[in-house]
């Protein structure tokens, strides 16, 4: 796996909630179809903004990094004229996470040679949004989070649950506590 894995936002996401729910998900273990947090998600994401669909553009990138590890993003809005990625979400309880979801795609699209671009993460439940933008010490960052989680995702070993107020609303949140209660 630590060879031939490919990475993608979900993976720098979860890394930025819990290294638990990064090594299951990594792992093939998915409890998305139990979660009523992510039905709500996917449901929030079609209904918020209809006309989305055909203002903007669904997008795939991909890029390979210097030392070979294969990188990947689906972004589901991209206004292709005003360069602005367009991420819908729930809540902001975990909002560094979706920062760096953001950021991650906006480094794909630099390893592209597009340059220049933004995001835009909303809210609409909350009637927010908050621009996101890249540093150069971001980019740093990412490269450093990449290796760390190529580390992680390498072990046999899960990592301890976190014992969080998130774990509430996780999918793997049974999995996790479910002799507990
Ligand atoms: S329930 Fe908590 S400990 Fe378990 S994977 Fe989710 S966030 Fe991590």
């Amino acid at each position: 796996m630590f060879l031939t894995m490919q990475l993608t936002a979900t993976h720098i996401n979860y890394y930025h909630i819990c290294h638990r729910k990064l090594w299951l998900f990594a792992n093939g273990i998915r409890m998305e179809q139990t979660s009523n947090t992510v039905a709500d998600g996917k449901l929030l994401h079609e209904t918020s903004y209809p006309q989305r669909a055909e203002k903007y553009t669904e997008i795939d990138l991909s890029a390979t990094t210097a030392n070979g590890t294969q990188l990947a993003g689906k972004i589901d809005f991209y206004d292709a004229k005003e360069k602005v990625i367009h991420e819908i979400k729930r809540s902001d309880k975990i909002e560094t996470a979706h920062e760096w979801q953001l950021k991650y795609y906006i480094w794909l699209f630099e390893l592209n040679e597009i340059y220049g671009v933004v995001g835009k993460l909303e809210y609409p439940k909350l009637k927010s949004t908050n621009k996101v933008a890249l540093t150069e010490s971001d980019r740093l960052y990412i490269q450093l989070v990449i290796q760390k989680i190529l580390l992680l995702l390498a072990s046999d070993t899960c990592p301890a649950k976190i014992n969080s107020k998130i774990c509430k609303s996780c999918s793997y949140y049974d999995l996790c506590y479910i002799d507990e209660v």
